[in-house]
């Protein structure tokens, strides 16, 4: 038997190269907001996120402004006329 143990560096960096930019958690598209800026809209999708800053390089979505995400979801709600 052979044990052919073949440890090839699995050159698996870390992706962590998107800094300044993150992802839109709702169409995953690439974002990149102003430095400093707390909230973001998505121009694809339209839907505005809470921006929140690891580092001054770093931002990371928080979460979504929920007026404006509860306007796009009366919106869509008004299509299933849902009562
Ligand atoms: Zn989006």
């Amino acid at each position: 038997m052979t044990t052919a143990k073949e440890s090839s560096s699995t050159q698996k960096r870390a992706i962590h190269r998107t800094t300044g930019a993150f992802r839109c958690l709702s169409c995953f598209k690439h974002l990149s907001p102003p430095k400093g800026a707390t909230l973001y809209t998505c121009p694809k999708c339209d839907y505005e996120w809470r921006v929140a800053w690891f580092t001054p390089e770093e931002p990371r979505i928080r979460g979504p402004v929920w007026e404006s995400y509860e306007k796009l979801n009366q919106a869509k709600m008004a299509d299933k006329g849902e009562k």
